[in-house]
């Protein structure tokens, strides 16, 4: 099993294409206060967790709630897709800001898996085809995640691996 020793302070990307399992694996292993998600900050701001007109509120709000928590000393995961570099740089920018490790999880499962998990959503409205260039992008970018500033990357590419990794935390 893929053992996870995170910092004890750090700024835990979780990464992948939607329906990768971001929220399940958080929601697993994390506090749910811990947890920054794209998703619920889109709701708070606009009613609506899938509004995408509602993205850049959402993730100023969130930015805003992350630095907070990160000059508390308070270990945080963000919870969005962060399938690009450019999404990505701004969280290992802000972890830099606060002198906290950027560490990435990345969630990088099987195409079909991801298409049948869509498929049987009834909160995901979009295409499949979103999934499928979401995947492909995270893939043609993820040899770059240690050059980006990622301190620690790993990387589940099963359902069984996410289903036993195991995550600690080290001081
Ligand atoms: P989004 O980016 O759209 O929010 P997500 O990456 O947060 O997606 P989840 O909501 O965690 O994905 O999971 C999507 C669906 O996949 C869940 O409804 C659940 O049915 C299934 N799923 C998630 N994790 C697992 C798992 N470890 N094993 C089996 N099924 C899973
Ligand atoms: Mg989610």
């Amino acid at each position: 099993p893929i053992d996870l020793a995170l910092p004890e302070l750090a700024l835990v990307a979780l990464i992948g294409a939607s329906s990768s399992g971001k929220s399940s694996f958080a929601a697993r292993h994390f506090l749910p206060s811990e947890v920054l998600s794209s998703d619920a900050f889109r709701a708070l701001v606009s009613d609506d967790e899938n509004s995408l007109e509602a993205t850049a509120d959402a993730f100023d709000s969130l930015f805003y709630v992350a630095g907070k928590r990160l000059s508390r000393g308070r270990l945080t995961v963000i919870d969005a897709t962060s399938v690009r570099p450019n999404d990505r740089q701004k969280l290992v920018d802000l972890a830099r800001a606060h002198d906290v490790l950027p560490v990435a999880i990345v969630l990088d499962l099987p195409r079909s898996t991801l298409e049948a998990r869509h498929a049987a959503r009834p909160d995901r409205d979009f295409p499949a085809a979103v999934i499928v260039r979401q995947m492909t992008e995270l893939r043609r970018t993820l040899r770059g995640l240690g050059k980006e500033g990622f301190r620690h990357v790993w990387v589940l590419r099963s359902e069984t691996e996410v289903n036993t990794a195991t995550v600690r935390r080290v001081p």
